[in-house]
């Protein structure tokens, strides 16, 4: 009944752990057909995630404790943006594309 040692304090039971997100990114971008750099977690102050020119991603420590459908949507997002750079019509279509391709 011990807690195990975590050094992070963790509100709610859908966090999900690290590596499990870093899986689910990695199973979205070969849905996509992306490849991304590095991947990143750590806290942002300002936003949910980021992606370099270089295609390199970080997402927010928060996003792990965020509903599961709104952590896939930042990542769609992210993702798509290897694909398409801006948010015009093409990446607005594929996002949703993608997301309500989900389960099938
Ligand atoms: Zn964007």
């Amino acid at each position: 009944m011990s807690q195990s040692a975590t050094d992070g304090w963790r509100p709610l039971e859908e966090t999900v752990p690290l590596e499990v997100f870093k899986a689910e990114v990695h199973a979205w971008a070969k849905r996509i057909g992306v490849e991304y750099g590095t991947l990143t977690v750590r806290p942002m102050k300002h936003k949910w995630a980021s992606c370099s020119s270089k295609g390199n991603l970080t997402f927010s420590t928060e996003l792990l404790s965020q509903p599961a459908d709104f952590r896939a949507r930042t990542v769609v997002h992210e993702l798509v943006h290897l694909r398409v750079p801006n948010h015009g019509k093409l990446f607005n279509a594929l996002v949703k594309s993608y997301l309500s391709g989900e389960g099938q």
